[in-house]
């Protein structure tokens, strides 16, 4: 082991959470001051409309590990965590939620895992304490049907919360998509990765972000990201209709040939004329759905915009690139460990 101590940089991205960062800081500096790294701690306020941006200044006055970012709206969690990662420069980086449902007393075994090689250590929930039955149950079906449709293997009941060797985190800055799927965006990068399971607690204060609206739009993004099986859905559903349809057609034939054609038939072809015409509406929106997003990327916006930035003032350094076009070569992160 070399004499020059690691770093470690946790990135909490927070939205309207003035009532637990104190707490979370709190509690999360006495973990610092049981590690043997570096430590720095970098909120991320995603456009907040309470006190958070107001906390989060005070924090980093108050302590010279802390930081903070301000991005000019609202972007949602998945470009704050982006925009926290461009910022970030250490051996090592945490992903942690503000709420306190992930606990930071785990820091040290993720270290740990870490320091065993695995350039990835996910947190995966044990038990969901405080969330409704139909959240969980969603929650399980959403996973079977990502495993089943995309290649990428995404495992289930993990979160954000997690630690990144640098060159994973290299290579996840090099992923600019604007459709951003962090669970997907996650596995995709590959590396050794390992598993830590813990309890997830309920919420310490404040309100959950994320209603079922939400979630499903979540999942939609998740599964549009990472598979293009519903393209080839109509592929498959208008081949059966049409060898359906032509066995019918022969049918038709036969019995007008073997019996005459005492005119009937409204209720079927309405019938027809129905099933098709939704089947085709269906197929019309799946591919919406990809041109949508297509239409997304090809505008390439920025994932996020800076409003304003204010360094840890302590020895743990920053990334000095500025917040854009940081795409790093993935290659020459290889050589880095
Ligand atoms: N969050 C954010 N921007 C948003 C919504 C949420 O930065 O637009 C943050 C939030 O402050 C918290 C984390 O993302 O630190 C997880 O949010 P929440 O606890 O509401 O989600 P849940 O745990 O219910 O899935
Ligand atoms: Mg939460």
């Amino acid at each position: 082991m070399s004499s020059v101590r690691q770093t470690l940089a946790v990135v909490v991205p927070a939205y309207n959470e003035a009532a637990v960062l104190p707490e979370f800081n709190a509690r999360l500096l006495a973990v610092f001051a049981q590690l043997d790294v570096d430590a720095c701690v970098l909120y991320v306020d995603d456009g907040s409309r309470d006190e958070t941006w107001d906390t989060i200044t005070t924090l980093a006055r108050d302590d010279t590990r802390v930081a903070a970012l301000k991005l000019s709206r609202n972007f949602g969690k998945e470009a704050a965590l982006s925009a926290g990662l461009d910022q970030v420069d250490a051996d090592a980086v945490l992903v942690i939620d503000a709420d306190l449902q992930d606990p930071p007393e785990l820091l040290p075994q993720f270290i740990e895992k870490w320091r065993e090689g695995y350039d990835v250590v996910y947190g995966k929930r044990l038990e969901r304490d405080g969330e409704t039955w139909l959240k969980r149950a969603t929650a399980a079906a959403f996973y079977r049907v990502m495993q089943r449709l995309s290649s990428t293997a995404i495992p289930p009941d993990t979160g954000d919360f997690r630690l990144m060797s640098r060159r994973a985190l290299e290579a996840l800055r090099g992923l600019r998509e604007r459709q951003r799927f962090m669970k997907g965006i996650f596995a995709w990068v590959g590396f050794p990765q390992v598993a830590l399971p813990y309890r997830r607690d309920p919420r310490h204060a404040g309100v959950s972000k994320f209603n079922y609206w939400k979630l499903w739009n979540f999942a939609l993004e998740g599964i549009t990201s990472f598979s293009t099986a519903p393209l080839r859905v109509a592929t498959y559903v208008g081949l059966a209709t049409a060898l359906v349809a032509f066995g019918f057609g022969l049918w038709i034939v036969a019995k007008t040939l073997l019996w005459g054609n005492p005119v009937a038939g409204y209720p079927s072809l309405m019938t027809v004329i129905l099933f098709l015409g939704g089947m085709q509406l269906m197929a019309l929106g799946v591919i919406g759905e990809y041109l949508g997003r297509l239409y997304m990327e090809a505008k390439a916006r920025p994932l996020y915009l800076l409003d304003s930035f204010h360094p840890a003032s302590g020895t743990v350094p920053q990334a000095t690139a500025p917040w854009q076009a940081h795409v790093p070569d993935v290659i020459a992160a290889e050589a880095t460990r």
